[in-house]
């Protein structure tokens, strides 16, 4: 039987999308909830998905939501995260260190006039501010890892293992910038330690091939790119993720065949897309 590992809340990159052509896989920014044993709840990244997910958590009392970076996409939910607002709630943050700022200190500026008329240290909530350690940890009984992985500004990806299952959530990642990946020894692939062997690999697809052409070097991946990198760490099975907030259901719908014809022979399963609503299993 199917292990349900997460569930995606958002899985559109850059800006919310919502509309008549996105309703299938979901206008919503990069949230997804990882399924815990103990229920106490795990969450990677704080895009518009996160608002109404917060509203089902009414009951938690500690909740850890987990940032691979601060690009608005990703924490842009953050402010209308419900838990936020109540006081007996206990909410801790973890994100990448910077050499530059806090955690706390890079979050407060979405928190603050004009972008917003609440200070965050007047947040209801108890709030605890993490930066990511560097060595493997243990957090309500998974197993996590978080590194660097090639994206503009300081931004990790996740290793999560559970009861023998391994999720994988690199979401904003451009690992060749002008090489081909097929070339390059493992250790030198961006994110690949995070990926090596998963279970489900969450992956960075916002661009076609064509597209991806004209914007190298802009943090994202292509198609091909995506594909080529979930080859070469053998993971059972890609599921693109960060939609371009151009790209229609039908778009989604080919980028998953053109993932599908360069996936041929690979073995694993063939690449899917992600949608909202939609459960990661192994
Ligand atoms: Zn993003
Ligand atoms: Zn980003």
């Amino acid at each position: 039987m199917a292990t349900r590992l997460a569930s995606v809340w958002g899985c559109r990159g850059s800006l919310p999308s919502p509309g008549e052509d996105t309703v299938r896989y979901g206008g919503n920014t990069s949230c997804v909830q990882v399924q815990t044993g103990d229920g106490v709840p795990v969450i990677l990244d704080a895009g518009t998905g996160i608002k109404r997910l917060g509203a089902e958590l009414a009951s938690a009392e500690r909740i850890h939501v987990l940032l691979t970076h601060l690009h608005l996409d990703h924490v842009e939910g953050l402010r209308f995260f419900e838990p936020l607002w109540r006081p007996t709630t206990e909410v801790h943050l973890w994100g990448p260190p910077s050499p530059v700022y806090t955690l706390r200190d890079r979050i407060a500026r979405a928190f603050s006039p004009p972008l917003f008329p609440v200070d965050l240290g007047d947040i209801p909530a108890t709030v605890v501010f993490h930066d990511v350690p560097e060595d493997t940890w243990e957090l309500e009984g998974i197993r996590i890892q978080a590194d660097h992985v090639s994206h503009p500004g300081s931004t990790v990806g996740y290793r999560l293992e559970q009861d023998g299952h391994t999720l994988a959530f690199i979401p904003d990642h451009e690992p060749v910038l002008g090489v081909a990946l097929e070339s390059l020894a493992a250790e030198w692939i961006s994110g690949h330690a995070l990926a090596a062997g998963a279970d489900v690999l969450v992956h960075d697809c916002q661009f076609t091939e064509s597209e991806y052409a004209d914007r190298m070097g802009w943090g994202h991946s292509s198609v091909a790119d995506a594909v080529s990198f979930a080859r070469r760490a053998e993971v059972g099975q890609l599921v693109l993720f960060h939609h371009d907030p151009d790209r229609s259901d039908e778009g989604v719908d080919r980028l998953v065949e053109r993932a599908g014809e360069l996936w041929d022979g690979a073995g694993g399963a063939a690449p899917i897309a992600a949608f909202e609503g939609m459960s990661l299993e192994a």
